[in-house]
């Protein structure tokens, strides 16, 4: 079974058969949406023809339901979710809103899973105080 994704702020259902729905906004205010894959270190994504996802570019990512901000205030270029994995255990997601950095971060409680090849760019935004985040 797919692992589930809620919007942090309304919990709706983000998962939609095999896609994580995401409503993206570009630094030049060119607005979509983006279907990501579900699965833990696929970095799989499909946007319509006319809506040009640009590798390199940072997204303002919101929830398609209740249009909240997803990404982070102390560091706007992780994108934080919940997920519920397939042992029906809710987590923290964080992925990067910049397209092409392919890293994710899974935290239950205390325990922080790294993946992907970029996992480096974020790692310390995990080691320290939620209070300290913003100096990052
Ligand atoms: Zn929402």
């Amino acid at each position: 079974m797919a692992n589930d994704y809620l919007c942090p702020i309304c919990r709706g259902q983000l998962r939609i058969e095999n896609s994580l729905v995401i409503s993206v906004k570009s630094k030049t205010h060119k607005k979509g949406l983006l279907f990501l894959n579900p699965e833990i270190g696929n970095y799989g994504k499909a946007s319509h023809p006319t809506f040009e996802i640009i590798q390199g570019d940072e997204y303002t990512v919101f929830c398609p339901i209740c249009h909240a901000t997803l990404n982070r205030e102390e560091n706007p270029h992780l994108v934080k979710l919940n997920m519920i994995d397939a042992q029906g255990v809710e987590v923290d997601v964080f992925i990067s809103g910049i397209v092409g950095e392919k890293c994710t971060y899974v935290v239950k409680g205390k325990e922080l899973q790294e993946s992907g090849p970029d996992k480096n760019i974020y790692d310390k935004y995990f080691d320290i105080p939620d209070a300290d985040k913003k100096y990052l």
